[in-house]
């Protein structure tokens, strides 16, 4: 299984950043902690979120939500806790 479907599914198809369904076309990969505030390139870093949310997200440092979401993440795949 892909790292994008295994999250998808863990995330029950919800978006990270708005909470809201997604569908299967507008959704991508997001760097929960951006690679522009030297968050990690690793599947313990990242969420599935709206192809829109993602993009107003942008380089933004994460919410305590989206956070929340990481963790919840994390655990359900059985990640050691990310270094952030
Ligand atoms: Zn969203």
């Amino acid at each position: 299984m892909s790292v994008r479907r295994a999250l998808f599914r863990e995330q029950e198809g919800l978006c990270a950043i708005c909470g809201k369904p997604m569908d299967e076309a507008r959704r991508t990969v997001d760097h929960v902690v951006p690679k522009a505030m030297n968050g990690r390139d690793c599947v313990g870093n990242l969420v599935i979120a709206h192809y829109d949310c993602n993009i107003e997200k942008a380089d933004r440092a994460p919410t305590g939500c989206e956070l929340i979401w990481l963790l919840a993440v994390n655990n359900r795949l059985n990640l050691e806790p990310s270094r952030w």
